[in-house]
């Protein structure tokens, strides 16, 4: 049978054995080679589903019954987990998590980065998976004249409200709960996407776990905020920790969160957390990695890796606001940090300073231009570290890499798919990849965090 030929039609309940996971968390089950994706199924689970979309190659279903349940099955903790789409791993053990990112970055190195034989350690995971998250952000929206504020029921623009998440840090649920119940109060509508019109768009909260500073950030289509004297000052008044309020303006019709415009209602710029015994500023912005306790873990890793002894000039490529780049200038002669938000480049200034690290330089750009222009000045690296978004690292940047010949790359990778892709054009240009090491930072979820150690062979 033609691999494009679905084997079964639409509206067919049919038995099948789940056999693997997608990287978004749907069980994979094959009929007769040809793969469908089913909601809420687990490998090893034996199965009736109904066909309800045959795509060329590939179609969907959904699960009608279990006949033999995983050993991994758990019921989800979270009341709300069917409906929210934020975290897709719920019904699976943490064991069962840990293990089933494993395979996704052992199966992407061999499938995409045609990679045999890299060694991949078993994922360093959380004693506790819950509760972790230092960010929280959601949509606002209204009901019978008060504020709601969760997140959109999947495959649609409905906003449920929620009241707790339980990946969140206690005080984000918090932070979210007293701002929607003083807007509200204070007569602040929300925005709507159909005509436009309303204030405010999003809620975010940061939280620096070590310090106990909260951020509230109220992202706005207006430069108005009706009440902003009364709601600054109950905010600040009822939400212990806060130390910064900051508004953010959006007036365009667009999925987009962020507008161009930030400026500080009450407070500081930025609030003040610790990785390890480094403090950092971090504003409105600039990223910052979601889940504190995991991030030592990882930045422990990528140090490992880095294995420096203070006569190396490194790069750190997509710095963000300098949090690898100050780990690594505590042990290197000099470090050079490239990052494209301004605001990040700023906080990473700062940060610098504000440990007494002088061995750091940052610019703002694009790390595929930054980066050529510095090896063209002569600024080579000895080891170069890249931590780049989901999208993975620009071909010109590899390029240069590849010329530039580090003798280490140490690569910090959200997605594993673009990392094998990646780390493929490394191998290719003249690399090894020695070992990787996934780092659980999104307990729940499907999302999978992972170093590389490469060397110049
Ligand atoms: N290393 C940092 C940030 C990693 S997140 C940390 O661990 O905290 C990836 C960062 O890359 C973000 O800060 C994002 O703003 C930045 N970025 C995205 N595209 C970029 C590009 N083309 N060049 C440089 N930085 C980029």
């Amino acid at each position: 049978m033609s691999k494009f030929q679905a084997p079964i039609k639409k509206n067919d309940y049919i038995d099948v054995t789940f056999e693997d996971l997608t990287h978004d968390g749907n069980g994979v089950a094959k009929v007769d080679g040809y793969p469908l994706f089913i909601p809420n199924g687990l490998p090893g689970e034996k199965a009736k589903v109904k066909v309800v979309k045959l795509n060329k190659g590939y179609g969907f279903g959904r699960l009608i019954e279990i006949y033999e349940e995983s050993k991994f099955r758990v019921e989800p903790e979270c009341s709300i987990y069917k409906e929210c789409g934020g975290c897709q791993l719920q019904h699976l053990s943490y064991e069962g998590q840990l293990k089933a990112k494993e395979k996704q970055v052992r199966d992407v190195l061999e499938r995409i980065g045609k990679l045999e034989n890299v060694r991949v350690h078993p994922v360093l995971g959380m004693d506790d998976p819950w509760r972790y998250r230092n960010k929280a952000q959601v949509p606002i929206g209204e009901r019978e004249g008060g504020l709601i504020g969760g997140f959109y029921q999947q495959r649609s623009h409905d906003i449920i409200d929620m009241d707790e998440c339980l990946i969140q840090l206690e005080q984000n649920d918090l932070v979210l709960r007293k701002v929607k119940e003083i807007c509200g109060k204070y007569g602040v509508r929300a925005y709507n996407e159909q005509t436009n019109k309303g204030t405010l768009r999003h809620v975010m909260a940061r939280y620096g776990k070590k310090t106990g500073e909260i951020m509230v950030v109220l992202i706005t289509r207006t430069q108005d905020l009706p009440n902003q004297k009364k709601i600054i000052e109950e905010i600040s008044r009822e939400i212990p920790g806060v130390k910064s309020i900051v508004q953010n303006v959006n007036p365009k019709r667009t999925n987009v969160i962020f507008g161009e415009q930030t400026k500080v209602l009450w407070g500081e710029e930025v609030i003040y957390d610790y990785i390890g015994d480094i403090k950092f500023a971090i504003s409105a912005r600039s990223f910052y990695q979601v889940n504190p306790e995991q991030t030592k873990v990882l930045y422990d890793k990528a140090l490992e890796y880095a294995d420096l002894s203070g006569n190396e000039n490194v790069i750190d490529a997509y710095c963000g606001i300098g949090t690898i780049s100050l780990f690594l200038a505590q042990k290197a002669k000099k470090v050079y940090g490239v990052e494209i938000v301004p605001e990040a480049i700023e906080d990473g200034k700062k940060n610098a300073e504000l440990n007494g690290i002088s061995n750091v330089e940052f610019e703002v750009g694009e790390a595929e231009t930054v980066i050529p222009n510095w090896y063209k000045q002569g600024i080579k690296a000895d080891v170069l570290v890249v931590d780049p978004p989901r999208k993975g690292c620009d071909q010109a940047l590899l390029d240069t890499i590849i010329k530039m010949k580090p003798k280490k790359v140490v690569y910090v990778s959200c997605n594993p798919a673009t990392l094998a892709r990646d780390l493929r054009i490394l191998e290719d240009g003249g690399y090894k990849t020695v070992e990787v090491q996934p780092v659980d930072m999104f307990p729940q979820t499907m999302h999978c965090e992972a170093v590389a150690w490469l060397e110049l062979v």
